[in-house]
């Protein structure tokens, strides 16, 4: 057996949600690398623009396209208008928000906008690419979640964020069952601390939460959309034929402890 060769994606075509930046952005990398056709969605379309062209300019076949991953109806026809051009092998479900509120200071918006776009989207776009994934018999669809789903973090609490989390792993879990059938896994990444856009403003915000967190990480530093994008390429490809339902944890053994 070449082992390498499980992990190229030679062939496949993906489409990675919240692509622009940070994890997404990476993950679009990665997968690009091995193989894949990138159709690199968004909410913020300027840049996906930009990142698509950066990605192009790198030699990887990445498109673009503007999407709000909550409307449900709008993920359908995009899958729908994809699939006919040529079928979507893997979906990566990463478009995230977290925002920080204690759970008394959480307004009505927080908590809808927070689970409408970490779990209900997901949801959404599971659902409409994997109707044609179910029809073809086959099909690989990563979600990132949290380490958040899994154990509650320190010193901060944030309950929405938590929850929506908790709720994208057992939706994986479920749809993992439920398509084994059809040839479709369903797997997802549990990041701990990543240094992005959504942590990094926490370095002046809130110098205290920062240094908190890297001391909490056994491996003693954040992690980097790199580290993340690599765990999303193994559950992605061959390289993982065995693993569905599966919640890889790569948070520097957070949850470990
Ligand atoms: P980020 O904020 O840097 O990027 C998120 C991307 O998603 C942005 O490009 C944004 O425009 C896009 N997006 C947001 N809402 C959208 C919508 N409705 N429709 C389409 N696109 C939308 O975030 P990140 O740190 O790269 O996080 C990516 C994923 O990883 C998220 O699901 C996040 O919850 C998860 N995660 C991040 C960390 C971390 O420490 N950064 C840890 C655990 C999990």
């Amino acid at each position: 057996m070449n082992y390498l060769e499980r992990f190229s994606l030679a062939g496949k075509r993906a489409i990675v949600t919240g692509g622009a930046r940070g994890i997404g952005l990476e993950i679009c990398r990665a997968i690009g690398q091995a193989g894949a056709a990138i159709v690199l969605v968004d909410l913020d379309e300027t840049a996906a623009r930009s990142a698509a062209s950066s990605l192009v300019s790198e030699g990887l076949a990445v498109s673009h396209r503007f999407l709000d991953v909550t409307r449900s109806a709008d993920v359908t026809a995009l899958a729908d208008d994809l699939n006919k051009e040529s079928p979507i092998d893997i979906l990566v479900n990463n478009a995230g928000v977290g925002p920080r509120a204690e759970a008394l200071e959480t307004l009505d918006e927080v908590w809808v906008k927070t689970m409408s776009v970490n779990s209900d989207a997901p949801f959404w776009c599971s659902r409409a690419f994997g109707r044609h994934m179910t029809e073809r018999g086959s099909g690989n669809i990563v979600n990132i979640g949290s380490m958040c789903g899994l154990i509650v973090t320190q010193p901060q609490n944030n309950t929405s964020y938590i929850a929506s989390k908790g709720a994208l792993h057992m939706m994986t879990k479920s749809l993992a069952c439920a398509w084994a059938k059809f040839n479709v896994r369903v797997n997802a990444v549990a990041p701990g601390y990543i240094a992005t856009d959504m942590l990094d403003r926490f370095k002046t915000d809130n110098a205290i939460w920062h240094d908190r967190w890297i001391q909490q990480t056994p491996l003693g530093r954040m992690g980097t959309p790199e580290e993340i994008a690599s765990a999303v390429l193994y559950l992605a490809s061959d390289a993982s034929s065995y693993c569905t339902g599966t919640i890889l944890a790569a948070d520097g053994g957070y949850t470990s402890l």
